[in-house]
């Protein structure tokens, strides 16, 4: 399968933070996979921009170090990696300070795409916005991509999204989810919209529940300080879980273009009903033979953050009423593994015996670590000895399609990188839909502060706390298995 690249026009994107994590393991690996790609043009120019001390080449042995370390696929090409790497150059600055800003000016070209990506703190959004205007920097249709967290409640989000406005027009500012850049998110919308066999079906008549899962084996150790102020609800629910559940939840939009997709991603926001304290079950990691406990991990004895969430949620709406979404994330489970499922209702009338139980129809869309789709249908099992019936997957994983070609996948950054500097907003969140989702968040964590909610403790390598299975248990339901 031949991969289709979109041409760009001639950019320069400037990445604050350029030094840090997410520049190295990410975006400029990612840059380079869309650069042997084809798809930088000629003349486009990336400029990494931080407060550590680098010149241009030792910028580029940090950036070729990045990409031989986490650039995937076949494409260690020396020489590919040092023309690449002729695209590159470094400006040391600080985003509070007001040094150096007018260099940067003289230096960013007006007559060619400008992006400025935000891959620095929260704190420092604001700031960087103010400079970029001050000091003439960004041109009327520059654009800025502003990394998670996004505010961290609905006051600190509308604040930001003003301090922004007051300098960027909301179509300049690209709030990144890089799920929504996954491959298979995308398919999500491809498969429920360009196929007639799915819509029909995809209502509270035919759908028992959906789940959506984003476990992960690793512990907050590290980060452990950072994570204890956010827990799950902030730092994965409120954004990505509640993205997921955005793009399985929505009426069709009426076009396939930046605001048609968000309004009908809002609408499902604004449909949540307040959960209920007995529809959510926290939980905290007991230390294990592979790591220390989360409270270990947090640096902080009297903890009572969640590394943990499962709950079950209500979209009131004429689509969904009665069709339970059920959500859960956590850190320290059995395995590494991000997927929806799609849980159908049995048929109504059954006529092969007792063969019923246990079976359904579902679809699976794996967000990771392989993306693809899978359909669980009911076939007869081959060979004489009367009806037996088996459940077969219908695959439709990228790997079985693509064969060897599934390295080619574009990791969720480039793509998103690339949307950018298109100008295409459609996989990025609007600030009334962030807005939005701290606004139905917010209640959920107040009423767990003023009611001193402890988290469960469950055990690493476990599938979360035993309450969170009986979420589903009590309601003749069961979630799927966490495993690889
Ligand atoms: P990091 O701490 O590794 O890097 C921070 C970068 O900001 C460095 O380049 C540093 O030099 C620069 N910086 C710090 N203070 C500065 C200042 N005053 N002026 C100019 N530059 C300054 O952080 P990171 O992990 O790369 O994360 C960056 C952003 O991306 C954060 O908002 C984070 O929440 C978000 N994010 C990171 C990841 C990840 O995997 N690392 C994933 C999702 C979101």
């Amino acid at each position: 399968m031949a991969t289709h690249v979109i041409p760009v026009d001639p950019f320069d994107l400037v990445i604050f933070g350029g030094t840090g994590d997410l520049a190295k393991r990410k975006i400029l690996p990612g840059l380079f996979r869309r650069f042997v790609a084809g798809q930088m043009p000629e003349g486009a120019r990336v400029i990494g921009a931080a407060r550590g001390e680098f010149d241009d080449a030792g910028y580029r042995d940090f950036a070729r170090d990045a990409i031989e370390k986490y650039a995937h696929g076949k494409i260690h090409d020396k020489g590919k990696i040092n023309d690449f790497l002729n695209c590159l150059s470094y400006f040391r600055i600080d985003a509070l300070g007001d040094g150096g800003w007018k260099d940067l000016a003289k230096i960013m070209r007006k007559d060619v795409v400008q992006a400025f990506y935000f891959s620095v703190g929260p704190r420092l959004f604001a700031p960087l916005a103010e400079r970029l205007h001050k000091y003439k920097i960004a041109g009327p249709d520059a654009r800025i991509v502003v990394e998670k967290p996004f505010g961290h409640d609905l006051e600190s989000a509308r604040a930001l999204n003003a301090e922004l406005a007051a300098y960027f027009k909301e179509t300049q500012i690209y709030r990144i989810d890089h799920y929504l850049g996954k491959e298979t998110v995308q398919n999500l919308m491809v498969v429920r919209f360009a196929n007639i066999l799915f819509e029909p079906l995809w209502n509270a008549q035919y759908v028992d529940h959906i789940q959506i899962t984003v476990a992960e084996t690793v512990g907050v150790g590290g980060r452990g300080a950072y994570y204890d102020k956010s827990g799950a609800m902030r730092d994965m629910v409120q954004n990505h879980l509640m993205q997921l559940l955005c793009l399985i939840a929505m009426e069709p939009p009426a076009h396939f273009d930046p605001d048609s997709v968000r309004d009908e991603k809002l609408k499902v926001i604004r449909a949540l009903d307040p959960v209920e304290v007995e529809d959510i079950v926290r939980g905290q990691y007991r230390a294990g033979p592979d790591g220390p406990s989360y409270i270990e991990d947090a640096e902080n004895p009297d903890s009572t953050t969640e590394s943990y969430l499962a709950m079950k949620l209500h979209v009131s709406n004429w689509r969904w009423s009665g069709t339970p979404f059920y959500l859960r994330t956590g850190k320290r489970l059995r395995a590494r593994k991000s997927e929806i499922a799609v849980v159908f209702k049995d048929p109504p009338h059954f006529i092969f015996g007792d063969q019923q139980e246990q079976r359904c129809n579902e679809l699976i869309i794996h967000l990771q670590p392989n993306e693809g789709m899978d359909l669980r249908v009911t076939i007869k099992e081959p060979g004489p000895g009367g009806m037996r019936l088996m459940d077969v997957p219908l695959d439709m994983s990228f790997a079985e399609t693509l064969g060897d070609e599934v390295d080619d996948i574009p990791d969720a950054y480039e793509r998103l990188v690339m949307d950018v500097i298109r100008g295409d907003q459609t996989l990025f969140m609007r600030g009334d839909e962030v807005e939005a989702a701290w606004a139905w968040v917010d209640p959920i964590i107040k009423g767990w502060q003023d009611r001193g909610d402890q988290p469960k403790l469950y055990d690493a390598g476990s599938s979360g706390p035993e309450d969170a299975l009986m979420l589903m248990h009590r309601e003749g339901r069961r979630w799927r298995e966490i495993s690889e």
